[in-house]
C-alpha cells in the first residue's frame, strides 16, 4: 500500500556539520521555527541526554544566537508559548529564563565578575600543576568522557549542558584543577561564551554559589544520559564544596541611566545586543548607525568569527531599518566614536545597555573621555531585563515563582 499523502516532513537540520551555527539573525530565527514543535513534552523528555556531536538531540543549540541577542529570550518565549501551553513547555521557559536570571543575579553583585578576572589572573600565573592542565585542556587524561569533551568543545565551540556539568565537575572534584581556569578555558572555546551563564555555572558546580551545594558527576550517571557511550572510571566520590570570602549582599539592579535624549542620536551597537532595531523608539531620530567589533572583548576565536560575520548581518538589517548606511568599525575606542559623533553633528550616543562583562567595563572605561568630549552615552536596557532582573535577588527557586506572574505582565500568556 502506498503511503497515506499528508505533509512532507521537515529535512534535518544541519548538526555540526557546515556550518554548525550559521552567523546572523534569519538563521537564529529559521533554527527557533524549527526547534517550536519540539519545545514541550519532548524537550522535557529529552532535554537531559547528550547523544553526542553528530546526533540530533532534544535541546535547541540556540544559545550562541540568544547569547548575542541576534534571537532574544522574549521572543524566542513568546514563539514557545504560541504553540504551548505554559505547563507543557515549563521545562524549556525555565531553563532560558536561568539565562535571564544569571544575568540579573551578575549584575546586583559585580564584585563576583571582578573576583573571577582576579582568581583567573592569578591561577595563570601559577598554575598548581601545568602538566595535568595542558592535558585536560588537550583531551589526554585518560578519562573517558571528559577527553571526548574536551575535544569537542574545541572542535565544534559547543557542549550540552549535561556535558558541561559533568566536565566542570570532573575538573574541579576529580583533577583538582582550579575552577576558574576551567571557566577560562570554557569562555575560550564556547561560542556562547557568556560572563554570567559560564562563571555562575562554574560556580554553581563548585559549590560556591548556593554556598555547600555542589554538583558530583558520577559514571552511573554520565552512562544513562549518553546513551552508554561512556562510563568514566575513577571519578572523585565526593564533592567536598570550595569556600570563599563572603560576597555581600545583593545591590540594587544598576538604573539603566541616563535616558535618551529626545535630540537626534548615535545608535553604538556592540556584541551583547546585535537586534537594537528591537529596543529603538519609534520616532526617536537616529542620525547615524555604528556597529563596533572589538575582539578584545570576546575570549575566543569561534565566538570572534561568529559575531564579526553577525554584525555584517546586523549592519545590513540596520541600514535597511534606519535607511541609514552604518559604519562598521574595529576597537572600541573614545576617540573612535567622538570622531564618528562629531561628523554626525550628535552630542548623544545610544547603546543597548551591556550586562556585567567586558563590553561593559569597556563603556565604563571610555565614558569620562566621551562626558570630556561633550559626548553623553545611554544604556537602554529591555523590558525582559527591566522585569526579571529585580527578581533575581536570592536563588532560582524564587525567581522561578514570578516567572507566570512577569509573563502575563509581559502580555505573554
Ligand atoms: C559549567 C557550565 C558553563 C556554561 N557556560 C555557558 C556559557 O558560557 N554561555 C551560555 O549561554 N550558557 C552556558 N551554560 C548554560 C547551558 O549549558 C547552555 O546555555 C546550553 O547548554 C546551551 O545549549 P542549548 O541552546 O541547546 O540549550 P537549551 O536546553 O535548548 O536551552 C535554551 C536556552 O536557554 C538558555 N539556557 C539553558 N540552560 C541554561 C543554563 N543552565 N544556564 C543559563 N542559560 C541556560 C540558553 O540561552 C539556551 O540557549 C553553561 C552551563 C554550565 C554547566
Amino acid at each position: 500500500m502506498p503511503a497515506p499523502a499528508g505533509p512532507a516532513p521537515s529535512p534535518p537540520e544541519p548538526l555540526f556539520g557546515d556550518p554548525a551555527f550559521p552567523p546572523g539573525r534569519a538563521a537564529g530565527l529559521a533554527r527557533l521555527a524549527h526547534f517550536v514543535p519540539r519545545s514541550g513534552a519532548a524537550y522535557a523528555a529529552g532535554r537531559n541526554t547528550d547523544p553526542g556531536p553528530d546526533q540530533p538531540g532534544a535541546v535547541s543549540r540556540l544559545s550562541p544566537w540568544l547569547r548575542y541577542r541576534l534571537i532574544d529570550e522574549q521572543e524566542v518565549i513568546a514563539a514557545v508559548l504560541a504553540r504551548h501551553r505554559l505547563p507543557d513547555c515549563d521545562k524549556f521557559v525555565q531553563e532560558v529564563l536561568w539565562r535571564t536570571y544569571w544575568k540579573g543575579w551578575l549584575e546586583r553583585r559585580p564584585a563576583v565578575w571582578s573576583r573571577f578576572i582576579e582568581e583567573r589572573d592569578r591561577q595563570r600565573d601559577n598554575p598548581p600543576d601545568p602538566l595535568l592542565l595542558a592535558d585536560a585542556e588537550a583531551g589526554r587524561t585518560g578519562i573517558e568522557g571528559f577527553d571526548d569533551w574536551a575535544r569537542e568543545l574545541v572542535g565544534t565551540g559547543y557542549l550540552h549542558n549535561h556535558a558541561r556539568m559533568w566536565f566542570a565537575s570532573i575538573w574541579i572534584f576529580t583533577l583538582r584543577l582550579p575552577w576558574a581556569l576551567g571557566a577560562d578555558f570554557f569562555l575560550r572555546h564556547l561560542i556562547d561564551a557568556d560572563a554570567a551563564s559560564n562563571i555562575l555555572s562554574w560556580r554553581w558546580v563548585a559549590g560556591l554559589q548556593t554556598a555547600g551545594k555542589t554538583y558530583l558527576a558520577t559514571a552511573d550517571n554520565i552512562a544513562r544520559h549518553t546513551g552508554g557511550r561512556f562510563a568514566p572510571r575513577g571519578l572523585a566520590s565526593e564533592a567536598v564544596a570550595l569556600v570563599e570570602p563572603p560576597i555581600g549582599a545583593a545591590g540594587p539592579v544598576p538604573p539603566a541611566a541616563p535616558a535618551p535624549p529626545p535630540d537626534p542620536a548615535l545608535l553604538l551597537v556592540t556584541a551583547d545586543d546585535l537586534h537594537p532595531e528591537a529596543l529603538w523608539t519609534p520616532g526617536h531620530p537616529v542620525a547615524g548607525v555604528l556597529v563596533v567589533d572589538d575582539p578584545a572583548l570576546l575570549w575566543g576565536d569561534r565566538a570572534r568569527g561568529f559575531v564579526n560575520a553577525a554584525m555584517t548581518d546586523t549592519a545590513a538589517r540596520l541600514g535597511a531599518h534606519f535607511a541609514a548606511t552604518p559604519s562598521l568599525r574595529t576597537g572600541l575606542d573614545a576617540s573612535g566614536l567622538v570622531a564618528v559623533a562629531e561628523a554626525a553633528g550628535v552630542r548623544h550616543i545610544v547603546t543597548p545597555y551591556a550586562p556585567v562583562g567586558p563590553v561593559a567595563d569597556a563603556l565604563a572605561a571610555i565614558e569620562p573621555t566621551l562626558a570630556a568630549a561633550g559626548v553623553a552615552l545611554h544604556r537602554v536596557r529591555r523590558e525582559w531585563d527591566e522585569w526579571f532582573w529585580p527578581h533575581a535577588t536570592k536563588g532560582f527557586f524564587p525567581f522561578k515563582e514570578r516567572i507566570p506572574a512577569v509573563l502575563r505582565e509581559l502580555g505573554l500568556t
